[in-house]
């Protein structure tokens, strides 16, 4: 995200941490996921593909791709996380173009035979992270023929 924000300090603290944290390359989830992947086996995967949207994690040969979503910028289906108050005008229209941009990019991959994955940074929190791995990594075994 290189777009800056005005007003950071008139946000709440909770969404002050989602706006500073989970930017650009190799965020905490992004690790986290990686070293699963890496614990479960799941090796040979290239990080931020040149393919749409870059996705986290892919492995190009098999054309699987799995993408780490920060709950604040890419509009989180679980969280609905509020928009900040102030500022609106600019954060609606940034928050739509985040979501279309998602949106297009998982389709021109999938319209490419890719098989993508959508991982919420908030299904990485404790009490959701077993349950997210527990449906992913078999999905993944299967995708990759490991
Ligand atoms: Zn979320």
């Amino acid at each position: 995200m290189t777009s800056k924000a005005p007003h950071f300090e008139n946000v709440s603290p909770a969404v002050h941490k989602s706006m500073t944290s989970n930017k650009g390359k190799n965020t905490k989830p992004e690790l986290l996921v990686r070293k699963r992947l890496r614990e479960d086996g799941l090796l040979g995967y290239r990080v931020h593909w040149k393919v749409p949207g870059h996705p986290d994690v892919a492995w190009p040969g098999k054309k699987v791709a799995i993408f780490v979503h920060g709950c604040f910028w890419h509009r989180c289906p679980h969280c609905q996380l509020p928009v900040p108050k102030t500022n609106q005008e600019y954060w609606i229209p940034k928050f739509e173009r985040n979501v279309e941009r998602d949106r297009e990019n998982i389709a021109k991959l999938e319209s490419d035979g890719w098989r993508v994955h959508v991982i919420w940074e908030c299904e990485l929190k404790k009490k959701n992270v077993e349950a997210t791995f527990d449906t992913l990594l078999p999905e993944l075994h299967k995708e990759l023929g490991k």
